[in-house]
């Protein structure tokens, strides 16, 4: 076996290698802050041009995927209402001509007790978490279909897609239906070669958990239950959002994928 044959079987793993997104588009919702920054940035360094959906202002995101040297194409919209899903399609069709992946990452989250738990509490959060994702999720369905190309759908559950939690009724609502949901749209498109998946983040660092990292009793009482000790973030979604886009996930279908450093395995 000379360098050669060592060298060149190197090159050919690298060419194919399953993770690899180069020339891919993916949508990612909610790409400003958070965990979608953090997948809009990993997606861009395995290969990916992004179109990035943001309601107000893109944040730092259009400059980390520039530096990972992919393109940037900045939709505006609010997804309190599923008005724009058709045009965040439109819009990346003609940015980058074709859309390969969507993260349907985009959710806030309302605290309070049931028994206070207002109709607007209910409604803003299932709108947003719930009702634009699939209404989204069936506009890049369609979009696959049109392209003939098969597609990416990933959702982003919650540890509440499994657990009831505490004074989030709309929330737990909502993201019990995002682990349904994947697992009936993976059941209608599987067919037209569209993998729906979805991930579970466990008790990651970002706005959404602010007011719980700020009450120390619940701080404390939602890290020591953290088998990793630690609070998840941004960059631990990395490796599996990129798994869920690459082929090398093309025969898994309807899974959420925990990353919650072992908190359900409690
Ligand atoms: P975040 O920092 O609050 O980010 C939420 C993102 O959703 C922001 O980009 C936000 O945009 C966007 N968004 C909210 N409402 C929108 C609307 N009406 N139209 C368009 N975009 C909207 O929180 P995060 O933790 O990164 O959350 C991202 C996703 O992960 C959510 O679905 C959340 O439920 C889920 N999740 C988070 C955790 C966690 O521990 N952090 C755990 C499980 C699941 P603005 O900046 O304009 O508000």
């Amino acid at each position: 076996m000379g360098f050669d044959t060592v060298n060149l079987s190197a090159t050919n793993r690298v060419a194919s290698h399953p993770f690899d997104l180069s020339g891919k588009v993916a949508v990612v919702t909610g790409s400003n802050a958070g965990l979608g920054a953090g997948m809009a940035v990993a997606l861009a360094e395995a290969g990916c041009d992004i179109v990035g959906v943001s309601r107000a202002d893109a944040g730092e995101t259009p400059a980390r995927v520039t530096a990972a040297g992919r393109r940037f194409a900045d939709v505006r919209a609010d997804l309190a209402s599923i008005a724009p899903v058709d045009d965040i399609v439109r819009a990346a069709v003609e940015a980058f001509g074709r859309v390969d992946v969507l993260v349907n990452n985009a959710g806030i989250i309302r605290r309070e007790d049931a028994l206070d738990f207002s109709e607007d509490d209910w409604d803003a959060v299932m709108d947003v978490n719930l009702k634009s994702l699939f209404f989204l999720a069936q506009a890049a369905a369609r979009q696959f279909v049109r392209q003939q190309s098969g597609g990416k759908i990933i959702n982003i559950a919650s540890m509440l897609s499994f657990q009831g939690g505490i004074r989030v009724a709309s929330y737990t609502a909502a993201k019990s239906g995002v682990l349904g949901l994947t697992r009936l749209l993976a059941n209608e498109w599987a067919a037209e070669r569209i993998n729906v998946n979805a991930i579970a983040p466990g008790y990651m660092a970002t706005a959404n958990t602010a007011a719980l990292r700020e009450d120390a009793q619940r701080n404390d009482e939602i890290l020591s239950r953290i088998p990793a000790g630690r609070w998840g973030a941004p960059a631990d979604l990395a490796g599996p959002v990129v798994f869920l886009a690459s082929s090398a996930s093309d025969y898994v279908h309807g899974h959420t994928l925990a990353v919650d450093g072992g908190w359900l395995a409690r």
